[in-house]
């Protein structure tokens, strides 16, 4: 039974298939694997009573009977659905996500919901109300951030996949902290219906898995219109697990991103497995380009700028009165709303609120907002202008291994720089995957990243595929037994 704990969704379905285990015993054993070892990890907020699980059951899809984790700001319906947040803690949504409706349709079991920072606003899940989460390789440093739970609970084999989603980076920063391999999607591949706004223009919803085979097949099943969400892309019947054969595109070109690679202030360990990771797409047939893209240089303060300014914008709706927490001090209307969004609203969201407002006001949308809006459309045009020469952008995920807490307790500002080598893909919209390329001598997982043209999912897939299989790092995992 234990090793069923680091099991691909992959064989888990040959074994579900082959009646060597139920899926009711599957669902156990997942449950108690919570039980076990997340007092430790604190990767989920909520695991569900496996009736209640099973009622939503609908067997025979693609995902029959496997389970699977929940970024706590995707729609359950019934469920509790806090964003991490004391705003939110007594909410229960009221309808499906879209993306939830089409994994229950595929026979999915959602068994909890994963914990992550306040409002997907962080890199280190040290800001959800519901306490932070440890990284599993080494229970002093963090599993990253936002969508720490659900890359945490998939490295430690607690649950097959998870859901997360990237504003900045969100995923794929956990999923490389934490060994495994994190997808953001092209921007309207999946509907964001039922995601709790952070930044709509760069939100998408993003898959953790332990392998790229499974990464695919989750992401496959989401992808597609939905006339719920008006940016969603057409496309239908995707499937991204097509292509993956273990070989590379022939003659596939891969831009090294110059000054990402050579930026100031990257761990020696990080850099040398890049470089590795290099020279194996190399041995598989790759053929390296150096390039420089001078606006990914700008892309950490032009997403400080647009996703603060569309956060307050967003989370203008919580007050106390619509639905979440209210407050008891209430004896006027603006006292309502002030003590809700004080006593409901951490730090982190709070700052973030003050900051958008002030890009926006009224004197200072030109220098801030506007300008930024221009740097992100010179961005779009310089990453596409790449795309003409390249098929794919390899470039890190993050400067160094998963940090200790309180690392950038003092210095927040340093803490967002860090988005630097992530954000670019989200003011692009562009597709971008991180994939486990080794790990350091204390045993950190280090992670690189492929970065494609619109909705070039299925290249990056069968790229990271080939090197995945030739590397095969996900057969290393923590121990949890
Ligand atoms: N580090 C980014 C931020 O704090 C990550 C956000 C995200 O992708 N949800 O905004």
């Amino acid at each position: 039974m234990k090793e069923l704990a680091f099991t691909s969704i992959r064989q888990l379905k040959e074994k579900l298939s082959k009646k060597e285990i139920s899926s009711k015993e599957l669902l156990k054993f997942f449950i108690n694997r919570f039980i076990k070892h997340d007092p430790k990890l604190n990767s989920a907020v909520e695991i569900f009573d496996e009736e209640s699980i099973l009622s939503h059951h609908k067997p025979g899809g693609q995902l029959d009977g496997i389970p699977g984790l929940i970024k706590d700001n995707i729609c359950q319906k019934t469920r509790i659905t806090s964003a991490g947040s004391k705003i939110l803690s007594n909410y229960r949504a009221t309808y499906d996500a879209t993306s939830i409706t089409k994994l229950k349709n595929e026979g999915a079991l959602l068994i909890g919901r994963a914990n992550c920072d306040e409002f997907a606003m962080g890199s280190s899940n040290e800001t959800s109300y519901y306490g932070k989460v440890h990284n599993p390789w080494d229970l002093e440093r963090v599993p990253g951030g936002s969508s720490g739970g659900s890359a945490a609970a998939v490295a430690a084999g607690l649950i097959p996949w998870a859901l997360g989603s990237e504003t900045g980076g969100s995923v794929r920063q956990p999923a490389a902290f934490c060994g495994v391999v994190g997808s953001k999607p092209t921007y309207g591949l999946i509907s964001r219906y039922g995601l709790i706004a952070y930044a709509s223009s760069l939100d998408q919803i993003g898959v953790i898995t332990k392998t790229v085979y499974d990464n695919a097949l989750v992401l496959s099943i989401m992808a597609g219109k939905d006339e719920k969400d008006s940016t969603t892309l057409n496309g239908s019947n995707l499937d991204f697990t097509k292509n993956l054969d273990g070989k590379i595109k022939p003659g596939i070109k891969i831009g090294i991103i110059e000054n990402a690679l050579n930026a100031e202030g990257i761990d020696n360990e990080v850099a040398s497995a890049l470089q590795n990771a290099l020279k194996e797409l190399e041995k598989l047939g790759a053929k390296i380009e150096k390039i420089t893209l001078p606006t990914m240089d700008y892309s950490a303060a032009t997403y400080f700028i647009l996703s603060r300014a569309e956060a307050a914008s967003n989370l203008a709706r919580f007050d106390g009165i619509r639905y979440g927490y209210s407050s008891s001090k209430r004896d006027s209307l603006s006292d309502l709303y002030e003590y809700t969004r004080r006593e409901g609203f951490g730090d982190t969201v709070r700052t973030r609120i003050l900051v958008g407002n002030y890009v926006l006001s009224v004197g200072h949308a030109e220098h801030f907002y506007q300008n930024a809006k221009i740097v992100q459309s010179m961005m779009r045009q310089e990453f596409n202008d790449a795309f003409k020469n390249c098929d794919l952008l390899f470039a890190p995920v993050h400067p160094t291994p998963a940090f200790k807490f309180g690392a950038f307790a003092e210095n927040k500002l340093a803490m967002d720089l860090q988005d630097y080598f992530t954000c670019s893909a989200n003011l692009t919209g562009l597709p971008a995957v991180s994939i486990p390329c080794g790990f350091t001598k204390n045993n950190l997982p280090i992670g690189f990243q492929l970065i494609g043209p619109n909705l070039s999912e299925d290249l990056i897939f069968k790229t990271a595929y080939a090197y995945e299989q030739s590397t095969q790092l996900y057969m290393r995992h923590p121990n949890y037994d």
